[in-house]
């Protein structure tokens, strides 16, 4: 058996702690760890609205009072967060983390189909969302059957809608002596056994499923990043989405345990996060390639001294070899580290330590991190050694519950073992640290946001024009990846480009941004196996051979 385990020490994991108490009302909290230091807080770097760790816990107290004794809220129930980073997020996710609910993060961009299914998925009882997303919250809202009444407004104001505010005001009323107490783990079960968040994933095949993480998943993969993670760490900059397992576990739990300051960027712009870097002297940047991309080709980035800035961590993607070399040779005074993993993994499987914060080791996907194992598994179902290539399969304490009503899935990604089969393809070296060398799953990730193939081919497929449709991803520069799709057109429809222009038009109409096909081409048929199943490594073959490009 070969299984690469973590050269890590083991992770010393509370399990009988769910995620509030454990960071606002145990030892590990900041709160009780660092009564004599400023405690750092969530600021929101344009506006300078601030809170600190003390207001989390307060607000979020008030909060989840207000939502059980005024609005019903009930253990288990989920409430969705549909919003961009406002320092209301993580206020309103600890609050009913508090009260034993489930937290269901959701893009901003997406539309009122989109919302409404990731409503209809998750379950959601509750919807909190700002005054720039309430038009796709309405209709979501009334779509999936929640009342007015639950939708509730993070941050500003609109008539006949229930703020954030107002809660923390009723929530008061009720008399400190009053609060709901913090939801406590049912007896004879673990951290382990409370999902307490349904991100979504499409894992490696199919449409976009709810991925239950545990509340014990967070605090294991807090622990055993805090671990490789060096003091100085003190100011944590959060441009990535918080409703990605990343902004999730990164930029909303972590720097609580670090006592780190979270400098939050409502929208990312190039610009407004350029100013941030600068005016808060940011020395470690989380970011995702595409945005490291733009790092070394925006000319914008000469205009600004980021002399001070001491290393950049990647992660979410794959970052190429060139962008890399252009790194290092525009920032020599850097360092570098990458985490890989997935919603599915809570986040990082491998992850720099502090002894490979060199661009020597930038390739890497980092070294396993503590109290994690991970198989390598070849085309010929044995396992691989040292520097052979095959699926990364990952066990460890962050490694998720499954996936929401959706047992098929599950049983396909998790296996008895207890092994999280990932979809990708790499190997493991002689200095135990991990290499991503291609991805075996549908997965198309676009900015370091996943898209599923499926999704868009189903909607394809609804076209009066198309026959059958594969959708992939193809590379792209500027994006990562971009979707493209293989059509094969109904008898009798010419394939012309007017055709390919009103199919990515069609999509474009009912799509999110980063969910456009940006190219069309026409096939003959589309290879499928005897069961079905569509051939993708047989249309990448081709894609890669650039045999039909046109
Ligand atoms: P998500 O669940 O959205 O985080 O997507 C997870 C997938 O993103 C992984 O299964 C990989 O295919 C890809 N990914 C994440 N991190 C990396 C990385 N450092 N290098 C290469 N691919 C990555």
């Amino acid at each position: 058996m070969v299984i690469f385990k973590s050269q890590q020490p083991p992770i010393d994991l509370p399990t009988d702690l769910t995620d509030w108490d454990w960071l606002f009302d145990s030892p590990y909290s900041p709160i009780k760890k660092y009564p004599s230091s400023p405690l750092a807080g969530f600021q929101n770097a344009i506006t300078k609205e601030r809170v600190d760790w003390a207001d989390v816990k307060r607000y979020s107290t008030y909060i989840s009072t207000a939502l059980v004794k005024n609005y019903g809220l009930q253990e288990g129930q989920t409430i969705s967060l549909f919003s961009q980073n406002t320092v209301w997020y993580p206020v309103a996710m600890f609050a009913g983390l508090r009260v034993g609910a489930k937290i269901s993060g959701a893009s901003p961009a997406y539309n009122a189909e989109e919302m409404t299914f990731a409503l209809k998925t998750a379950d959601a009882k509750f919807l909190m969302t700002t005054p720039a997303s309430i038009q796709v919250a309405k209709e979501s809202a009334e779509a999936a059957g929640l009342p007015k009444s639950n939708v509730i407004l993070l941050e500003g104001e609109l008539e006949g809608y229930t703020t954030l505010k107002q809660l923390i005001d009723m929530g008061k009323q009720h008399g400190e002596s009053s609060q709901t107490p913090s939801f406590k783990l049912p007896t004879g079960k673990t951290s382990k056994d409370v999902c307490g968040f349904l991100s979504f994933s499409s894992g490696t095949t199919g449409l976009p499923k709810a991925v239950m993480i545990s509340h014990q998943n967070v605090i294991a993969q807090c622990l055993q990043i805090q671990q490789i993670t060096l003091e100085t760490q003190k100011k944590i900059m959060a441009v990535l989405p918080l409703f990605h397992i990343t902004g999730l576990v990164h930029q909303m739990h972590l720097p609580i345990l670090l006592n780190a300051e979270v400098v939050m960027l409502p929208q990312f712009t190039m610009e407004g996060m350029l100013k941030i870097i600068v005016e808060y002297k940011l020395s470690e940047l989380l970011m995702v390639p595409p945005i490291l991309i733009r790092m070394v080709r925006d000319p914008l980035v000469d205009e600004f001294d980021l002399s001070h800035v001491t290393r950049f961590s990647s992660g979410a993607a794959p970052l190429s070899e060139e962008i890399i070399q252009l790194l290092q040779k525009k920032f020599p005074h850097t360092g570098f580290k990458q985490g890989y993993g997935m919603t599915e993994s809570c986040s990082c499987i491998t992850a720099h330590p502090p002894s490979k914060f060199e661009y020597k080791y930038a390739h890497s996907g980092g070294a396993i991190v503590a109290s994690t194992e991970v198989k390598i598994i070849k085309e010929d179902g044995s396992e691989a050694d040292v520097g052979e290539q095959g699926e990364v399969l990952a066990r460890g304490p962050q490694i998720v519950m499954g996936y929401l009503n959706n047992e098929k899935a599950t049983r396909e990604t998790f296996d008895e073992g207890g092994w999280l089969h990932t979809g990708d393809q790499g190997m493991v070296d002689e200095e135990g640290m991990i290499y991503i060398t291609d991805r075996i799953k549908e997965l198309i990730k676009v900015k370091g946001i996943g898209v599923a193939p499926a999704e868009l081919e189903d909607l394809l497929l609804g076209h009066v024009k198309v026959e059958d449709v594969a959708v992939m991803g193809v590379q792209d520069d500027y994006s990562g990846e971009l979707p493209k799709a293989f059509v094969k057109l109904k008898d009798g429809v010419s394939a012309d480009s007017s055709v390919a222009r009103e199919l990515i038009a069609w999509v474009k109409e009912k799509k999110v941004r980063h969910k456009w096909v940006r190219e069309v081409e026409f096939v003959d048929e589309i290879p499928k196996s005897a069961s079905g199943k569509i051939l993708r490594r047989v249309l990448r073959d081709k894609q890669k051979s650039g045999e039909g490009r046109g």
